[in-house]
């Protein structure tokens, strides 16, 4: 039997190990191929039938990058993987769509800053969310000639969590080499244009493998509640609240639920990408579903749980008869627990998308300050800032709840 503080030792354990023995979990880093390993080892020590699918994806690494004009040197860093490059000259700008479509680039060296450096621009394959404005940016600069981009960006917390600043490109199938720097040193570099700089960016890409984890238990495949969470974190933070919490939540599901032998499957998804321009895992678990999308009853999806400040909240999507009120009494009788705004920003969107009814997890505060944090993608998203009865509370609750469902599911 697992008591309360047991279940919070593990958490703590389990925090430890994603946050501060791995050496990063970035997808297809070593730390990353470590943590799926992990997580496949104590699912099948907790009798899960477990499934890892190979991805094939593209790690990154950046010795630096350097910028100098007429002796003046200014602070950048290689956009995460961009190509590297090594390249003097001439400097010009663009703060528009209209400076950048109609000014000459050929051959230079562009400062994009301003109203057209407000927000990250979505990965040029990205499926989910391309607005046609980002994807105009970037036909623009290819078309342009130009041979490398500055960005200078503040603080987007929408889009790209506390980062300041931003990389105006993450995105690992676009192959301008680009670095980004402050707002407030591009309105130095400014001045400039027209002059030669000198730009180098020590970065360089590498083929890697990464891996979804499945485990499954249950009889019936026609039925199936999947409960997921992303396992890898942006590079260079700990990703403690932004994943490690949410896959923790898995294995504390996974131990409680050992002896499981219910009709509907339940899988417990450790997804590899969601941090990560391509969303590789994401693609691979919609290409493996694609004939099986709809005997998913529900999918709950954890990011971003665990805060040390506020109770955990729970979003519902188009939860149908019997789950909506199995749900309602889960919310009326866990006072840690509230019911949560419809928000975009995780991998349930996978399963909304697709019509499915689904379950955000995630922390009250979080959600309400989406668009001002400066926690998420940031080295403050650490173990401390982590309260681990908020873990148990909610895998407690998911226990009572996937009890409750498969009950009335039977019925
Ligand atoms: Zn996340």
């Amino acid at each position: 039997m697992n008591t309360i503080p047991d279940l919070e030792k593990e958490v703590s354990e389990y925090l430890n190990y994603f946050c501060k023995e791995l050496p990063g979990r970035s997808v297809g880093s070593e730390g990353n191929q470590m943590a799926t390993l992990f997580f496949r080892e104590a699912l099948s020590s907790m009798s899960w039938a477990v499934e890892s699918t190979p991805l094939q994806v593209m790690d990154w690494m950046t010795e630096g990058a350097e910028l100098t004009c007429e002796g003046h040197c200014f602070s950048i860093m290689s956009s995460p993987y961009s190509l590297g490059c090594d390249h003097d000259l001439e400097l010009a700008a663009a703060s528009t769509i209209e400076e950048l479509e109609q000014g000459d680039f050929k051959n230079k060296i562009i400062l994009l800053h301003g109203e057209i450096a407000q927000e990250q621009i979505a990965p040029k394959n990205f499926v989910f969310w391309n607005p046609e404005m980002h994807q105009r940016i970037v036909r623009a600069l290819e078309q342009s000639g130009v041979k490398a981009i500055i960005c200078a960006t503040g603080r987007n917390s929408a889009t790209t969590g506390g980062e300041y600043p931003f990389p105006l490109f993450e995105d690992g199938d676009f192959n301008i080499p680009s670095v980004f720097m402050k707002d407030v040193e591009g309105e130095k570099l400014l001045p400039f244009c027209g002059k030669k700089a000198r730009l180098t960016s020590c970065a360089n890409r590498f083929a890697e493998t990464a891996y979804n984890v499945i485990g499954r238990k249950g009889r019936n495949p026609q039925k199936r509640i999947v409960i997921t969470a992303h396992i890898d974190a942006k590079k260079g933070t700990p990703g403690a609240i932004d994943n490690a919490t949410g896959v923790i939540v898995l294995l504390l599901l996974a131990d409680l639920l050992k002896y499981y032998r219910g009709e509907p499957v339940i899988e417990l998804v450790a997804f590899n990408g969601e941090d990560y321009y391509a969303v590789p895992g994401q693609m691979q678990f919609i290409a493996d579903n694609s004939d099986t999308m709809d005997n998913i009853i529900l999918n709950i999806n954890i990011d971003g749980a665990g805060y040390h400040t506020g109770l955990s909240s729970f979003s519902p999507f188009n939860l149908p008869e019997p789950i909506q009120p199995i749900f309602n009494k889960l919310i009326r009788e866990t006072p840690e627990f509230v019911e949560g705004i419809p928000w975009v920003q995780g991998d349930h969107s996978i399963f909304v998308q697709y019509g499915r009814p689904a379950i955000a997890v995630s922390s009250q505060w979080l959600i309400e300050n989406m668009e001002n944090q400066n926690v998420t993608h940031t080295p403050k998203d650490k173990p401390s800032i982590v309260n681990p009865q908020r873990l148990v509370e909610i895998s407690l609750g998911l226990q009572k709840f996937i009890r409750e469902l498969v009950l009335q599911i039977k019925s």
